[in-house]
């Protein structure tokens, strides 16, 4: 199937609107409604001057009209949202954040604790800061009823992290996040006999793990622990990090898992800043190898934005609305503009050359965009383990009488 077959690759809609922009044309609209009535006063109510000047503003206005950037249409429907991924260093860092979240319509998020390395980018802090964030995360939850999902997280060299576990999960955590699958984070084997009992305990229990593990590095150990935890839930972001080459067997090897698997999900989440450019660019350049990924898992793939929420300057609520929003916008639009990915940015992809930052989306349907936006991550949220995968064939076939 070629792109320019497929429906979804006509033109940018131009007739979207966004709120940013609606909201400067509303502005130069007044002040040229201004200037008309003005001039209408100084012409001595000439009716005709007004006419023809009425024209000429309607004319401008048709103009811009034709500039109109394409971001999140008001054409599709109020989704239910639900941001399956993110952090968040302090609580006084989330108000920017529910604010954006509520403008984009992002209706709950899912907040994992993090350690200090994820947090502040500082590889020495990667042994700490472990409890005292998932309490944080706990104690946002606990401030904003119904709008934040916690998630615990473990340092797996911690001889305590099992009991740690259990005390998260009295307090009520609703799962757990693991970062040993990350090149830099990796200190134990995946599949290490320490970590077997925190495994068991989130299978038993129905608790998910939204587990970052790179498939092309660990994915022998990470199998191991599937094969013995077939009841365990999964969600590994990043596509198992295998989105940077959409083309490369580890495309395969993903869709193998997720057919192998029934209680392994993905989530769709890049990363932050250059991160985010690179896998929208990726997309943009390969939507076909993208929508075919959605229409056969759509029942598999999370919603994710993976901003990290800190006190970074940079992080403001404009900030925090562009990226949920461009996090939306390639799932939902044809095509669309992201200024981080233009050439002027600092985190553009250079090898793009994206001048304007445009960039092409997948248009998705909106029963897929149901599913990955809300439907997918509640059903596995439901702390009832789900029924048991089904076991290799070893039943016997009725004896013929
Ligand atoms: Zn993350």
């Amino acid at each position: 199937m070629t792109d320019e077959n497929t429906p979804q690759s006509q033109a940018p809609d131009t007739s979207a609107d966004t709120k940013t922009y609606a909201r400067q044309r509303r502005g130069a609209r007044t002040s040229t409604k201004i200037g008309v009535i003005a001039i209408f006063f100084l012409v001595g109510s000439n009716l005709s001057t007004y006419v023809v000047l009425t024209d000429r503003v309607e004319r401008l206005d048709s103009r811009y009209g034709a500039l109109r950037v394409p971001t999140i249409a008001s054409e599709r429907p109020d989704f239910r949202i639900i941001n399956g991924h993110d952090h968040l260093y302090m609580r006084r860092h989330l108000p920017k954040y529910l604010h954006a979240a509520e403008r984009t319509g992002i209706d709950r998020t899912l907040f994992v604790a993090s350690n200090g390395y994820t947090l502040l980018g500082k590889r020495e802090k990667m042994h700490e800061m472990y409890d005292e964030n998932v309490q944080e995360v706990l104690a946002a939850a606990r401030e904003n009823p119904g709008k934040i999902i916690p998630f615990s997280t473990l340092d797996p060299e911690d001889p305590d992290k099992l009991e740690k576990l259990k005390k998260y999960e009295r307090q009520g955590i609703a799962g757990l996040k693991l970062y040993s699958g990350h090149g830099n984070m990796y200190t134990l084997p995946l599949d290490h006999e320490d970590m077997l009992p925190v495994y068991a305990f989130c299978e038993e229990q129905g608790l998910p793990i939204l587990w970052h593990v790179r498939f092309d590095s660990y994915l022998k150990e990470f199998r191991t622990v599937l094969d013995l935890f077939p009841n365990l839930k999964v969600i590994v972001p990043h596509f198992g990090v295998a989105f940077y080459r959409p083309k490369s067997p580890g495309w395969k090897e993903l869709q193998d898992l997720l057919d192998r698997y029934p209680n392994l999900y993905i989530d769709c989440s890049f990363g932050t800043r250059s991160i985010l450019v690179h896998g929208l660019e990726i997309v943009s350049q390969n939507r076909d190898i993208f929508r075919d990924f959605f229409n056969k898992y759509s029942d598999r793939v999370v919603f994710g934005t993976d901003m990290v929420v800190t006190g970074n300057k940079e992080k403001t609520t404009l900030w925090v609305e562009s990226v949920i929003q461009a996090n939306r916008d390639w799932l939902e639009k044809d095509a669309y503009y992201f200024y981080m990915a233009s050439t002027q940015s600092p985190y553009a992809l250079k090898s793009a050359r994206n001048q304007y930052g445009l960039l092409r989306g997948l248009a998705l349907p909106d029963d897929i965009l149901r599913r990955v936006y809300a439907e997918n991550l509640e059903r596995i949220l439901q702390r009832q383990p789900p029924p048991p995968a089904p076991q290799a064939k070893t039943t016997q076939l009725p004896q013929p009488r």
